[in-house]
């Protein structure tokens, strides 16, 4: 990833996606908070996503966010979504971790506090996606629902599509009981790489970036198509917003990808 500071509002940008000068793309810094979190002041929010729009250069009122449950639902997004989630919190989608769209000028905004942000786009059929991959959606799959939702609706081919997995907590940082670490095993196989034992008994480590490019592989987009930030938020709390380094306290970083209009 590459980042740019214009002194407004330090954001990132992934190098394969940003070839295309037909679609705009961010990972927000953590410097400022993004999210409608509980006790933050919703004006200052609402003033930090302008910045942000300003920084990178999109619309916020076209902006869509959606009310993340970590799941694994996928919502196709329509002109008429426009601006919902934008400017408060009332107005998201509802029940939504993935977006697709084609329709050009909206902002595809998914929050990440350690949860893997993952961006998608076909250049063949114009066709962006953002999706918010915790670990249950991360085991669910939704990187490759999201890839079957643009096949599906707009006839995308996977083999055709970009993929950046963003920063998020890393196989450093993600230490987990054994539960979480069978369900990895279960879902992913024999992937020795996926899931280590710490040093701490009954700790394992588990890989949610190499997970998320399996997923993404196995429906069908290309292994050189992938970008993997490789920044872990839980390392780099001076960078991002981590919730396994700040609790409840931790604020909301983002990704977003906007199909600029012609
Ligand atoms: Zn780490």
């Amino acid at each position: 990833m590459q980042k740019i500071d214009n002194g407004l509002f330090p954001f990132y940008r992934f190098e394969n996606l940003s070839v295309f000068g037909e679609i705009v793309h961010f990972v927000a810094s953590g410097e400022k908070n993004i999210g409608f979190t509980e006790g933050t002041d919703y004006e200052m929010i609402r003033d930090n996503r302008m910045d942000l729009g300003k920084a990178v250069g999109f619309e916020v009122s076209r902006m869509v966010c959606a009310h993340q449950i970590h799941s694994d639902h996928i919502t196709v997004v329509k002109a008429e979504d426009w601006g919902k989630g934008a400017l408060d919190k009332e107005s998201r989608l509802p029940d939504t971790d993935g977006m697709i769209t084609d329709v050009p000028g909206v902002c595809l905004l998914v929050l990440s506090a350690d949860c893997v942000p993952v961006l998608l786009y076909d250049p063949v059929k114009r066709v962006i996606g953002a999706i918010h991959a915790g670990w249950r959606g991360t085991v669910a799959g939704i990187a490759g629902k999201a890839v079957a939702g643009m096949r599906e609706n707009y006839g995308c081919c996977p083999a055709d599509i970009i993929a950046g997995i963003g920063p998020s907590i890393g196989r450093c940082c993600f230490e987990v009981g054994p539960e979480v670490a069978d369900v990895f095993r279960k879902k992913f196989g024999n992937m020795p790489e996926l899931v280590t034992a710490s040093e701490v008994p009954d700790k394992f480590f588990v890989d949610l970036w190499m997970a998320n490019f399996h997923v993404l592989t196995h429906a069908g987009v290309s292994a050189r198509h992938i970008e993997i930030s490789g920044l872990c938020t839980r390392c780099r709390p001076d960078e991002f917003f981590s919730y396994r380094y700040a609790g409840k306290q931790a604020g909301r970083f983002g990704a977003g990808i906007v199909l600029c209009e012609k």
